[in-house]
């Protein structure tokens, strides 16, 4: 397998073969590699190409062959890397020089995940493709720290909200959400890329009438064996993800069901050291 590194350029054809490669999207999970599907593994062996994103462990690849080219397009915070257009036009160019394409993506690929534009550029294009699902962060880290997203007594409903600022410059970047929305009660609402506005995050939810001592988590590296959960109020919860030197990727889940995990995540995780709480 030949790992390209993020800035490299693939050398494909720029002639369209007769038939276009078939591009599959696959889900590669929240971060423990047991959590891939059977299909995901499937595709990974009998990949040639695979384009890849920065939050795929490395014990994924253990199922490409070794003859595969790799190509990392990720997106890391901070760093630079291949624009989403880019990562578009690199797909395309391959798929229509007849390249079969794997685009292996973290969590699941239509869950914040861009898939959806990317299956749609192919759409447009007339590439065959295929979409296989994966374990999304949200669903990994409720099963590793012992948050049940719904509970029949505290949430009937479930958000997956965005946190990505938007906006240039420190002083302009805001948290665009329909807070009223995320605020309602019985109702589990989980936030992803969320960590570097938490504080707003939790601010503008007591602004529109969450109780502040609604019990809310932050889940770090949810599933890898040093995942961290940091629980606590919406009150204390920026405070104590400060002190704890909390890092992406992590998930923000907010709502009465993260008050379980006291119970259930030592419960869940006998070897790990139980989560410090502050409520
Ligand atoms: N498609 C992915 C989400 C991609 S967006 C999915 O379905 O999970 C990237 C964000 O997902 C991160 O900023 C973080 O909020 C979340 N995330 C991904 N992996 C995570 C993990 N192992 N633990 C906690 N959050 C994670």
């Amino acid at each position: 397998m030949s790992a390209l590194g993020e800035h490299a350029r693939f050398d494909a054809p720029a002639t369209a073969a007769a038939r276009p490669g078939r591009v599959t999207l696959v889900g590669a999970g929240p971060g423990d590699p047991e959590l891939l599907t059977l299909k995901a593994v499937k595709a990974l062996r009998a990949a040639q190409i695979v384009l890849h994103d920065s939050l795929v462990d490395a014990a994924v690849f253990e199922h490409v062959p070794r003859t595969a080219h790799r190509i990392a397009v990720g997106k890391r915070a901070g760093r630079h890397s291949m624009s989403q257009r880019a990562i578009i036009e690199l797909m395309l160019r391959l798929a229509r020089g007849g390249h079969p394409v794997l685009r292996l993506k973290g969590g699941d690929p239509f869950i914040f995940g861009r898939g959806g534009e990317e299956v749609l550029a192919l759409t447009r294009a007339g590439i065959p493709f295929e979409v296989i699902p994966g374990v999304s962060a949200a669903q990994g880290a409720a099963a590793c720290a012992g948050i049940p997203l719904t509970h029949r007594d505290h949430a009937a409903a479930l958000v997956f909200a965005t946190g990505h600022l938007r906006g240039a410059g420190d002083d302009a970047r805001t948290v665009d959400l329909d807070w009223a929305l995320l605020a309602r009660p019985r109702q589990t609402t989980v936030i992803y890329m969320g960590l570097a506005a938490l504080p707003q995050i939790c601010e503008q939810l007591v602004a529109h009438g969450l109780p502040p001592d609604t019990p809310a988590a932050v889940v770090e590296r949810a599933t890898c064996t040093d995942q961290r959960t940091i629980a606590g109020t919406v009150a204390t919860l920026p405070a104590l993800a400060q002190a704890r030197g909390v890092c992406a990727p992590a998930l923000i889940v907010v709502g009465a069901v993260v008050a379980l995990q006291r119970t259930l995540g030592v419960a869940l995780r006998p070897h790990a050291p139980p989560a410090r709480h502050a409520a």
